[in-house]
């Protein structure tokens, strides 16, 4: 590339840019933050903060952040027959549970981001490579991927495009899902 391109290259990226960083400054596309409250899983609370996290680097939309009042996400923890779940509507909304003889199976930041996943509007996808967060307990225990693959947090950018109002997950439904079936 010549220098003379160079500079005509630049000048065009700078042109490029700076009208959505004055956008950003003057009217600022604000992620909808989703409130979580893990005080409910004691023995969890580092593994969701993880999981939270991963959720957070992966998407821009939505971000999760911790607080111990007004949260409309909690986690929850014990024994279930059933495993792991979350009971949510996809909106940031529900209760996760996160079971102790999984834990001891399974990657628990794993659980932890997958049953995430579902409150941020994800479905379960158990025939999934361990690559992909919402194939959940699907790939096995020797699974230790805790972060959404670009497809799922593409979908979750989506959804939370417009924020909660326009989340266009289906609201009425209620996912129940289990990690592992
Ligand atoms: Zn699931």
């Amino acid at each position: 590339m010549s220098r003379r391109n160079f500079v005509m290259g630049a000048v065009a990226l700078a042109a490029a840019v700076l009208p959505l960083t004055a956008g950003m400054a003057s009217a600022a596309p604000t992620a909808t933050v989703v409130y979580y409250n893990a005080s409910g899983a004691p023995t969890f609370q580092s593994a969701i903060a993880s999981g939270a996290a991963n959720w957070n680097r992966a998407v821009s939309n939505v971000q999760l952040r911790s607080r111990t009042s007004g949260a409309t996400l909690r986690y929850t923890e014990g024994n279930d027959p059933r495993g792991s779940y979350a009971q949510t509507n996809g909106h940031g909304s529900g209760t996760i549970f996160i079971d102790y003889t999984q834990a001891r199976q399974y990657d628990v930041v794993r659980i932890a981001a997958h049953e995430t996943g579902h409150a941020l509007g994800l479905p379960d996808h158990y025939s999934g490579p361990c690559s992909e967060l919402m194939s959940g307990g699907g790939p096995g225990t020797s699974c230790h991927n805790a972060n959404p693959n670009a497809t799922e947090a593409a979908r979750v950018q989506r959804l939370w495009a417009n924020g909660l109002a326009a989340n266009s997950a289906p609201s009425n439904t209620i996912y129940e899902t289990v990690y592992a079936k």
